[in-house]
């Protein structure tokens, strides 16, 4: 099966908002985070080669999702103006924060 380019994927993402609108797409992320929550838990409960598949196949889910949630972020048409570079920078802020908890801050 051959994969996605970026370019391909978010083509996608913004045909999914189109026809079934932000809001229904904002339900089916928290849905799907949901769904990956339950996995974990499960999992956690009683590990088995079934259930760590679970985790991953919901997480993919969640991953789809939130592809889907950064395009109605950055879509005026949806209601929100954050800019792709917004996000990239919010990305490397958080990671900044994570690799301070690690190794600790000057
Ligand atoms: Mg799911």
């Amino acid at each position: 099966m051959e994969g996605y380019t970026q370019k391909e994927k978010v083509e996608l993402y913004e045909r999914a908002v189109k026809k079934w609108g932000a809001d229904i797409q904002l339900i089916v992320i928290i849905e799907e985070m949901a769904e990956l929550t339950k996995a974990i838990i499960k999992d956690k409960r009683k590990p088995s080669e079934q259930s760590a598949i679970k985790i991953m196949e919901e997480a993919v889910d969640v991953s789809i999702m939130l592809g889907q949630l950064f395009y109605i972020l950055t879509n005026p048409k949806c209601g929100f103006m954050q800019s792709p570079e917004d996000i990239e920078q919010m990305v490397n802020k958080k990671l900044k924060k994570l690799e301070c908890k690690i190794e600790g801050c000057e």
